[in-house]
């Protein structure tokens, strides 16, 4: 017979250590410490952090890595900022957030706290995460906690939208951190029931629709962006999608035109195509340049049928402006088995979930990555009402310390 307790499994390394001292410490700390947790939130959420606009925050961020004694603290090219816990050997269990917003800007940032309550937009997504990663790193050095791999904290630029997760995607074209990050623990948003482990796909893109433009009286009947565009995003939006594999499409932006009374030279939209099929996003795609080939085919017809002639077309550009590869955490990986492991001895019931995060990288890449919530609740991201509830908070930080602590070997 084999001696399975020569074996221990992975619940029983996190028993183990939740049953130690400085873990029960770690997380009375969680606990009292919540004034200062929602206290960074707010502060990181006040600092604007536009899509390649972050570099305040990262400097905000990088002032509390060094604060909390993290070391070295860099700031990378990009703008990715990265504080290292020592630990055992070289190779790190990375714990990120991102520091980006969705929001340009001129947006007006009325951060306020009510109660339990921060409101704000970006507060939860991702001020959530950001406030989870600074507590994970405080209470590891107030509550003297060990652990065996060394952390690699990461405040990540890029992932919303237009950033097209280029943060994560520079962390990992780097040889130093690409080759050293074994596991990567990612924070987004509020809450503590969900695990993204496969990555959703997406495809993005920019189009550009020309013509000649002119006066709105005296040119009438020349082809017009406007209105070629217009075509082209009714016939788009007949489209019929799956519901499994779940697909969906959206135009997020339009733009174009000058004035009342020009017809306009150009005007554009920006698309966005999700699956969690890639064929079914190419199929989409299809759908999407047909679509815009017939709408600016129709649009020509109607201003040849005005008599005007040929070279006064309005023609288009697709570019594309976003491409999130798909992949998938193995249930055979240690990730796999430590967080839902974690999730048992916490009594926390999680469903494992795909989306489009910066876990989308590593996991194209076949490493092992996971983004989870910061805790707490939170609602509205990607609009102005954004909140985010502190109540719960504890459960999300105690998930992310074990998680971390198991997978750096400390339990076993
Ligand atoms: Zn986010």
């Amino acid at each position: 017979m084999a001696a399975p307790e020569l074996y221990p499994t992975v619940q029983d390394e996190v028993a183990r250590l939740t049953s130690s001292p400085e873990v029960r410490a770690a997380f009375d700390r969680f606990r009292s410490q919540e004034t200062q947790f929602a206290q960074w939130q707010l502060e990181a959420t006040q600092v604007p952090a536009p899509p390649f606009g972050e570099s305040a925050r990262g400097a905000w961020l990088a002032d509390r890595f060094r604060e909390l004694g993290l070391d070295p603290v860099e700031i990378d090219e990009v703008g990715n900022v990265f504080g290292v816990r020592a630990g055992v050997g070289r190779r790190f269990v990375a714990l990120s957030a991102h520091i980006d917003t969705v929001f340009p800007a001129s947006t007006p940032l009325n951060i306020r706290r009510q109660g339990s309550r921060l409101y704000g937009p970006g507060v939860a997504d991702n001020g959530a995460g950001i406030a989870a990663m600074l507590a994970v790193a405080s209470v590891l050095t107030s509550a003297r906690v060990s652990h065996g791999m060394p952390f690699l904290f990461i405040g990540n630029v890029g992932e919303e939208g237009e950033g097209d997760l280029r943060g994560m995607r520079h962390v990992f074209a780097t040889p130093r951190w690409r080759d050293a990050i074994a596991y990567s623990v990612i924070v987004d948003g509020a809450g503590a029931d969900t695990i993204v482990a496969e990555a959703l796909g997406s495809r993005r893109f920019e189009i550009i629709v020309r013509g000649p433009g002119g006066h709105s009286w005296s040119d009438f009947g020349a082809p017009s962006p406007i209105l070629a565009l217009s075509r082209a995003i009714e016939l788009f939006s007949h489209t019929p999608v799956p519901a499994s594999p779940k697909t969906t499409f959206n135009v997020g932006v339009i733009r174009g035109g000058t004035s009342v009374n020009s017809i306009p030279e150009s005007a554009s939209m920006r698309v966005d195509l999700r699956s969690t099929s890639m064929a079914e996003i190419d199929r989409l795609e299809r759908a999407m340049r047909d679509s815009l080939d017939r709408a600016i085919a129709a649009e020509n017809y109607t201003a040849a049928q005005h008599g005007v002639r040929k070279p006064q077309r309005v023609q288009s550009e697709v570019v594309e402006i976003g491409n999130r590869p798909a992949g998938e955490l193995a249930r055979e990986s240690r990730l796999f088995k430590v967080i839902h492991a974690v999730d048992s001895q916490l009594g926390n019931a999680a469903q494992v979930q795909r989306a489009s995060t910066d876990a989308n990288i590593p996991l194209s890449l076949g490493r092992e990555a996971i983004a989870i919530g910061g805790g707490g609740a939170g609602g509205g991201a990607h609009t102005l009402q954004e909140w985010f509830d502190c109540n719960g908070r504890e459960l999300g930080l105690r998930r992310i310390l074990l998680t971390m602590l198991t997978l750096s070997g400390a339990g076993e």
